[in-house]
């Protein structure tokens, strides 16, 4: 239709200045194997359904070399998906560090958050650390994280 309206106006602007984009032989080509590997990929995953109902149906047994090969691929696949389990296990373990790495940084009188190393708010002065109790190095008991001589044995508590 717009061919038939615009035909002779498209002529002209051909002639002016060369092809319209749609008509550019690179554009064509790129936009026909688009569209052929759209289809493509659609009859993948066609015959992966019907390959699927027919295992269901017949078995695995029933393929030959193809059925071996798909056992083969099904048992690599537990193993990689331990490894999956377990990368993703490494990762969390890794993110919750670093909260917690952040949490003990960050000064809970006045938030703010420390860089790595720093024992004592560079803001305010109050001593970091996550754990609000310590245990003094000479009997063992435990003390808070402020005072200054253990409250069991008179042990001198370092900062
Ligand atoms: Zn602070
Ligand atoms: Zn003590």
């Amino acid at each position: 239709m717009g061919n038939d309206l615009f035909g002779g106006l498209g002529g002209l602007v051909k002639g002016l200045s060369g092809l319209m984009p749609q008509e550019d032989p690179g554009v064509k080509l790129f936009k026909a194997q688009a569209e052929y590997g759209e289809l493509e990929k659609k009859e993948e995953q066609q015959l992966a359904q019907i390959g699927r109902m027919a295992i269901e149906k017949y078995g695995i047994g029933e393929w030959g070399e193809a059925g071996e090969k798909l056992c083969l691929t099904r048992r690599n696949m537990e193993e990689a998906k331990k490894q999956l389990n377990h990368a993703e296990n490494e990762n969390q373990e890794a993110d919750e560090k670093k909260r917690q790495s952040e949490e003990c940084r960050t000064c809970r009188e006045c938030g703010m958050l420390n860089p790595e190393g720093v024992k004592f708010c560079q803001e305010c002065g109050t001593k970091l650390g996550a754990r609000e109790k310590r245990f003094c190095p000479e009997c063992g008991a435990e003390v808070d994280v402020n005072v200054r001589f253990c409250g069991e044995c008179g042990h001198r508590m370092e900062d």
